[in-house]
């Protein structure tokens, strides 16, 4: 294979309970996992009772184009509907635009520390990744803006971040994409939006209206609770649009999931619930953090990353001790973050457990 595919590193997810379970002699119910930033309240009942009417149709293939998926989606975003492309997670779109955008050999731009999955996409087309340095553990996006080569094709930003959980207000985000030269595609992934206090939302709908170049692709996994169906989307002008629909894959969101997700987006008191449990858990996790006195990284996201000891064993031993005792949450290591550890929001009494359970393993 090429080599630039051998040169790839592959995506570490947060551990299944199942195989948690047996490699500890654990009893799975016991298990508390807060390593993937997975929605605590699991799938909305709306979702569960849409997914019930499709299954009756399951024989057929999908609708290829998500007529009312992108339908719905439009009247939300009050975007006509030929600017929505449809993915298989958000992950299928970042995929999607490496593909639409990214020749072998072009580079693309996106920040240390920033979500995975930017790198990977990059690799996949034989792109070349320019890894603009980090500050305070968020983008530097003037930074990224000179980094902008003559042969960039794409950048990546995330807002908020993940691993990190930083944010960057409405005023730089413009800013930023005023920077960037007509002929560079920028992806703003906003998988975690809808966890955003009221005054830091901002209509990202509007700057697409106003930015040919501009994709922000967005996901049903995290507030909505749908991560185990795959279903993100992406809303940019037609022409950009028009591009990714030819690179992605016929079926690629399957019928329980545009049903799953149609009811989702009209659920609006599972997004308050989510919203609130997560401001709460938050609350909850820093105030211990901050008894414990261990340094975390100021968190939009519904997970907050933190420093569980100085040298560079720190994140994996406390992991593994979690582990012993039946709590999952996410390495950083191979974000460059060692001494780090990146913990979902869950439910009071599982951030409980998982504070307990710190409390031991850094003993
Ligand atoms: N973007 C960011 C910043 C993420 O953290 C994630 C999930 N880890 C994704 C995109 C992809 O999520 P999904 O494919 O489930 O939509």
């Amino acid at each position: 294979g090429p080599e630039y595919v051998r040169a790839i590193a592959p995506y570490q997810a947060g551990k299944p309970i199942a195989e948690v379970a047996r490699e500890f002699g654990l009893d799975e119910a016991s298990i508390v996992k807060l390593a993937s930033n997975e929605n605590p309240f699991g799938v909305p009942e709306s979702s569960k009772a849409a997914m019930a009417q499709a299954a009756a149709d399951l024989g057929r293939y999908p609708d290829a184009n998500g007529f009312e998926l992108k339908a719905a989606l439009a009247a939300r975003y009050d975007v006509p509907a030929d600017w929505i492309t449809l993915g298989n997670g958000s992950n299928d779109i970042l995929e999607i635009a490496a593909h639409a955008f990214v020749q072998k050999g072009e580079s693309v731009v996106f920040a240390q520390y920033s979500f995975a999955v930017y790198a990977l996409a990059t690799q996949g087309v034989g792109g070349r990744a320019i890894v603009v340095p980090a500050v305070n553990y968020g983008h530097d996006l003037q930074g990224m803006a000179a980094a902008i080569e003559a042969d960039t094709r794409l950048v990546y930003v995330a807002n908020p971040n993940n691993p990190t959980g930083t944010f960057i207000g409405a005023q730089e985000i413009e800013a930023f994409l005023k920077q960037v030269p007509a002929n560079v595609v920028v992806v703003l992934d906003e998988a975690y939006n809808e966890y955003l206090a009221a005054e830091h939302q901002f209509e990202s709908a509007d700057w697409v209206r106003k930015y040919p170049n501009l994709i922000v692709s967005r996901t049903f996994s995290k507030a909505y609770g749908l991560a185990g169906l795959r279903v993100g989307f992406a809303i940019a002008q037609p022409e950009v649009t028009d591009l990714m629909n030819r690179i992605r894959q016929p079926f690629n969101v399957n019928s329980l999931a545009q049903a799953a997700a149609i009811a989702a987006l009209n659920d609006k008191e599972f997004l308050k619930k989510g919203a609130e449990n997560n401001a709460a858990g938050y609350r909850q996790m820093t105030a211990a953090f901050e008894e414990l006195g261990l340094e975390y990284v100021p968190s939009f996201g519904n997970f907050v990353l933190v420093r569980v000891g100085d040298d560079d064993g720190a994140g994996a031993r406390v992991n593994l001790a979690l582990l012993k005792q039946g709590v999952i949450v996410r390495p950083v290591g191979a974000y460059g973050l060692p001494q780090w550890l990146r913990i979902s929001i869950g439910l009071p009494q599982e951030n409980a457990t998982f504070i307990e359970a710190l409390k031991k393993a850094l003993s």
